[in-house]
């Protein structure tokens, strides 16, 4: 972190800055040039709040060098991590695809789409339990019910499940959930975060839907920063001005993700667009575009789907999807 100073800097001030900077661990350096002083910051300057260096009268401006995060950097962990669901391994250049219904509505919706997922090849089930709505007099999920259909699914075909998370409290009836999602819309619940990082089950991140990549990372470093190193992180499309799709998807962020860190990267079509023919084309760019893994929306009867039907595919379209996913695969740019 480098900060600027003011011409004809109090001394009293910078002593202080300076002192203040060494009580919570940072070395600073003072370069006295003709027209400008600088002080070099060292050491972990994560913990440094740039706002509050900034606010000083003696500082003219800050530029950090060194992302706010540390435990999600890929200059600290260079190698890719791979994240292992059970034996499903996700990262490093393993690809899977995450299939299923939005939300889980009955034994036999779960069921059926479980098999045909499982037959194209998917070796997760996706299914909400708990569902944010933005209405309170939407269909809220099945809860706890919710759970126990997924994993009857999960004994059947044994496909690793996915289902998210809404408040920390339900933690226990996750306990045989292979992989809790955390949904855009709680991408910033710190304290979920924090009590996710203290378990060991790997975490589904989703980006919110008006968060930077730079605050997603963040938030992973949350969930790492409790000792959970077994983060997935989605881009599942962010709010812009463009109505014709419920979002916009963000292809740019695998690539760029893919440079700041060494967590698995996944997309969401689904989520992103809104629109079920909208889900090929994009599941393809972004396989392309080198991400480790798609979760996509499968319903049996989309038409009468309690959820998100618009955006879900029927088993057969979700075949022809995989299948193409399949043979693009060796085009990635991972
Ligand atoms: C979901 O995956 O069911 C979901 C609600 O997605 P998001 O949090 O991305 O809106
Ligand atoms: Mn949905």
């Amino acid at each position: 972190m480098i900060v600027l100073l003011k011409n004809n800097t109090d001394k009293e001030q910078l002593e202080n800055l300076i002192n203040w900077l060494k009580d919570i661990g940072i070395e600073s350096h003072l370069s006295k040039g003709a027209h400008s002083t600088i002080l070099g910051l060292i050491g972990d300057t994560s913990v440094v709040d740039i706002d509050l260096i900034k606010a000083l009268d003696i500082v003219q401006s800050v530029t950090r060098i060194q992302e706010p995060f540390k435990n999600a950097n890929r200059k600290f962990h260079p190698d890719d991590t791979v994240v292992d669901i059970g034996g499903v391994k996700i990262g490093g250049g393993n690809f899977q695809i995450i299939a299923g219904p939005c939300s889980v509505e009955s034994e036999e919706q779960l069921c059926s789409i479980a098999q045909s997922v499982k037959k194209s090849g998917a070796k997760l089930l996706r299914g909400g339990a708990f569902k944010p709505r933005t209405s309170p007099y939407s269909f809220q999920g099945l809860r706890e019910e919710g759970i126990e259909l997924l994993l009857k699914a999960k004994k059947m075909t044994g496909l690793k499940i996915v289902t998210e998370i809404m408040d920390a409290s339900h933690l226990p009836l996750f306990e045989d959930v292979d992989v809790i999602q955390v949904g855009a819309r709680n991408m910033q619940n710190f304290e979920l975060l924090k009590d996710l990082g203290m378990t060991n089950k790997p975490i589904l991140l989703k980006r919110g839907l008006a968060n930077t990549l730079s605050e997603l990372l963040m938030s992973a470093e949350y969930i790492m920063a409790g000792g959970n190193q077994n983060v997935i992180l989605c881009e599942r499309g962010i709010r812009t001005f463009e109505t014709y799709t419920r979002n916009t998807l963000d292809i740019s962020a695998v690539p760029l993700l893919r440079e700041l860190t060494h967590l698995p990267i996944i997309v969401d079509p689904s989520h992103a667009t809104g629109l079920s023919r909208l889900v090929k084309p994009l599941s393809l760019a972004s396989t392309v575009a080198g991400a480790d893994g798609l979760i996509i929306e499968v319903h049996n009867d989309p038409a009468h789907a309690l959820c998100d039907g618009a955006q879900s595919l029927t088993p057969e379209a979700f075949d022809e999807l995989a299948k193409m996913v399949h043979n693009i695969q060796p085009f990635s740019c991972r």
